[in-house]
């Protein structure tokens, strides 16, 4: 069985769910790589890549050290399930540099070299996607740092994006990094256990997924939006990046069921909002709107309509107007701290009370 994992596409690109590092018993995984297609499967996923690590092999006494291997075993399942699978490796180093993932690998094996520059430099070569893997892991107070490594790298132009959620946990700082750096936006689970030790299936408890806003569906497509940053990150409940994605992303997702009503005095009207969504919705009144009172915190659970209170402020309005209630989704970040700001917009003929 497959959960439908409900993003609308944006206008004129495809929304691709996506977790871009995951392991497998060819590095310090737990699972066979075919495991890691089907539950990508299972999850509503179009698209995985296994980057198991290049240099850390702890199965290698009972397991091929092919580092091409995981890929090759898993691509005919990942064809028949119609997942598209990324051949990637993790290049990993003590902090700093840290731990590196390269997509779309022509050949894992030749990463396998002493210098970390040179195993970046080939990635680079073979036209790889190269992003910062957990910049906080082992860090002092897991808070991540920018080395002068990292400089080094970005400033040769190998690195392209940064893991601003690995795991469950989402990390200010790095997202931060991305908007002032220019750099993708990433989440991945890093998964090493079988994915169902580890996630469920409800918007609080699922895997983190990297929405790929792609021109086609396929692994170039992938490639093509990732190079031009176009991702968003979910994680739990938690939905990150930049307004011009977030914003679709949203009115894509809520749709009012009766957006026009009439409204005589101070009577109340229920507003029926639908969120259509993979992920719930955690609503914010900015500020008081014109014409109506409304609730304050609305709560829009993924696949529910709730019900939305507003109130007339005054026995003398009459005519016809647009009422914007003009919302804060809390759980929606364009940067660190700011929520995306969201209208949604009624139709309201007001009626005054006749004495
Ligand atoms: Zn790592
Ligand atoms: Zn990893």
């Amino acid at each position: 069985v497959r959960s439908e994992l409900f993003f609308p596409d944006l206008p004129g690109l495809l929304t691709l769910r996506c977790d871009l590092h995951t392991h497998t018993v060819f590095s310090d995984g737990n699972v066979w790589p075919t495991v890691r297609v089907e539950e990508a499967w299972r999850d509503g996923l179009d698209a995985i890549a296994i980057s198991d690590h290049i240099e850390y092999l702890p199965h290698k006494t009972d397991v091929s050290t092919n580092r091409n291997r995981p890929y090759e075993i898993a691509r005919p399942r990942a064809e028949a399930l119609g997942v598209l699978l990324i051949r990637a490796a993790e290049i990993t180093r003590e902090e700093p540099p840290g731990h590196w993932n390269a997509l779309f690998l022509t050949n894992c094996e030749a990463l396998n070299v002493p210098d970390y520059h040179d195993a970046l430099r080939i990635a680079h070569e073979q036209g790889a996607f190269i992003f910062w893997n957990h910049p906080g892991w082992k860090q002092p107070d897991g808070k991540s740092v920018w080395y002068k490594e990292q400089e080094e790298v970005l400033q040769k132009g190998w690195l392209h994006g940064l893991e601003i959620v690995n795991g469950p946990a989402y990390d200010p700082t790095v997202h931060q990094w991305c908007v002032d750096k220019g750099l993708t936006p990433m989440g991945n689970s890093d998964v090493h256990d079988p994915i169902a030790f580890d996630y469920g299936n409800s918007p609080a408890d699922r895997r983190p997924i990297t929405l790929v806003f792609a021109r086609e569906q396929s692994v170039a497509g992938i490639r093509e939006a990732l190079f031009e940053g176009r991702t968003a990150v979910v994680c739990t409940n938690g939905v990150f990046g930049q307004e011009r994605f977030l914003q679709p992303l949203f009115e894509g997702s809520v749709q009012i069921l009766n957006p026009e009503t009439t409204l005589r005095g101070k009577a109340t009207y229920l507003v029926q909002v639908r969120n259509r969504g993979a992920v719930d919705l955690d609503l914010e009144l900015a500020e008081q709107p014109d014409g109506v009172s409304a609730a304050g915190r609305v709560w829009v659970p993924s696949g529910k309509v709730v019900l939305l209170a507003i109130r007339g402020v005054s026995e003398e309005l009459s005519g016809e107007r647009e009422v914007t209630l003009p919302y804060r989704v809390r759980n929606f970040l364009v940067t660190p701290g700011q929520p995306l700001r969201a209208d949604l917009r009624l139709r309201i003929q007001f009626l005054p009370v006749v004495k």
